[in-house]
């Protein structure tokens, strides 16, 4: 009787772990669709494209020298970026450069692909290029999660790294000209970028925010999840802060609201206007850096007076 129980149990508790298994597939294959879904392509301004997902972001800079793509989305949205350039009249075989926002699988993971497809040089921040080079393994940032890698999760294809970019480096392709800015901590060489776009008669300039988001299970504090990314996650609040941007852009379109935008781009008599958003991206950086006060006072516990917070 009692190993006819035993045996139920397991039995039970084997139904269990399938079942959440299961729904564990279920739930990510949703999530991982509804990232897929390509979103236009469209022009946000002068020769600023999206060629991105609805959620997940992928921008294409145009030039007569040959363009410059930033971000590959999954490993299986390569296809639809491609198709998306195409509809927009280019060619993926004119993509000279392309860029990466950090080392995670929803931005990094299409990189090969493209790679392949086009012939074009990948430009990596020296701090995410092994982890590019590593398809994703290495990845500090993943800390105690670090095992869900072994089942694929948090991984993707190996790209090739070409060149290893310092903090304020320039990538110039004929009149283009983008700035990359290491706004670590989200991962160790999370970078973002800004470049001037060239609409008609006025000049603006593009700030697409790498990210400023807490891993799950980071540590601010000693142990730090890597050494000095307290230090990172400040650093690059100031730094963003410090960009005069007009056009705001970011790795996924909710943190700039880029479906609103477009609603409001219909009735709009100048196009590009929804997209000139100083103070969005202003408060963007101040509700990412009161997350991050709020996480770090959580990690030290109490909050004495005089505190060096911003040190
Ligand atoms: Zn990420």
């Amino acid at each position: 009787m009692l190993r006819l129980n035993k045996r139920r149990k397991l039995v039970l508790l084997g139904v269990f772990a399938a079942l959440a298994v299961f729904l564990f597939i279920l739930w990510r294959s949703a999530i991982e669709k509804n990232r897929q879904i390509p979103v236009g392509p469209f022009r946000i301004a002068g020769n600023l494209y999206y060629v991105g997902t609805t959620n997940v972001t992928s921008f294409l800079l145009t030039g007569p020298e040959g363009h410059v793509l930033i971000d590959g989305c999954y490993p299986e949205t390569a296809p639809m970026i491609i198709e998306s350039i195409s509809k927009l009249g280019f060619n993926i075989t004119d993509v000279k450069v392309l860029l990466n926002s950090h080392a995670h699988p929803d931005h990094a993971g299409g990189l090969a692909a493209l790679q392949e497809a086009s012939g074009a040089e990948l430009w990596v921040s020296k701090a995410d290029a092994d982890i590019i080079e590593a398809g994703g393994h290495g990845d500090p940032t993943f800390g105690p999660l670090k095992f869900v890698q072994f089942f694929g999760l948090g991984t993707f294809p190996a790209a090739r790294v070409d060149h290893r970019l310092e903090d304020g480096e320039k990538v110039r392709i004929g009149p283009i000209e983008l700035t990359a800015h290491l706004t670590a901590g989200h991962t160790p060489g999370c970078t973002s970028w800004s470049f001037p776009v060239h609409d008609g008669d006025r000049e603006l300039l593009a700030v697409s925010i790498g990210s400023l988001t807490l891993m799950p299970f980071v540590s601010l504090v000693e142990p730090e999840t890597y050494p000095g990314i307290r230090n990172d996650y400040e650093r690059s609040f100031r730094t963003l802060r410090n960009l005069p941007a007009d056009i705001f852009l970011a790795s996924h379109t909710d943190w700039f609201n880029m479906q609103r935008k477009l609603r409001e781009r219909a009735d709009a008599k100048d196009p590009v206007e929804p997209f000139i958003d100083r103070d969005g991206y202003l408060n963007f950086i101040d509700r990412a850096e009161e997350t991050f006060r709020k996480e770090l006072e959580d990690q030290q516990g109490t909050v004495k007076p005089g505190s060096q917070l911003h040190d």
